[in-house]
């Protein structure tokens, strides 16, 4: 399957990986919106949130474990926002599910 994100978590394209394991893979995004700004992959191939199910949603209560952790390691004290775009509404462009993780800055709510 032709996903850019199934390839960043076998490798097949570089990227700056923080964190990985047989089920999940954390790499930075290549574009940072924030000091800190990483993104948290299943490496099985889930489109978006909305391909959720019984059977593959094991792996994003193990992503949220990761986020943690990862988190913890970045020195992330003052708190981080964790983000999934959703479909075209949701301003998703890269079609493999990917939660953002951003801190180092106050970060403005709502979203636009
Ligand atoms: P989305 O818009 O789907 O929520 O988020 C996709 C994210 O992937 C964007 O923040 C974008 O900067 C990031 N991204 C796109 N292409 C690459 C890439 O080749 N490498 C990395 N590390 N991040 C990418
Ligand atoms: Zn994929």
């Amino acid at each position: 399957m032709d996903c850019l994100f199934c390839k960043i978590a076998s490798h097949e394209i570089p990227s700056t990986i923080l964190y990985e394991d047989d089920l999940v893979c954390a790499f930075k995004d290549v574009s940072p919106q924030a000091p800190t700004h990483f993104l948290v992959v299943p490496k099985t191939h889930i489109a978006d949130l909305d391909e959720i199910r019984e059977e593959n949603s094991a792996v994003i209560a193990h992503i949220f474990e990761v986020i943690a952790k990862l988190c913890k390691e970045q020195g992330l004290t003052d708190g981080y926002r964790v983000v999934s775009n959703c479909g075209k509404d949701g301003g998703q462009t890269v079609g493999h599910l990917h939660f953002h993780v951003l801190g180092g800055r106050s970060l403005a709510w709502p979203p636009g």
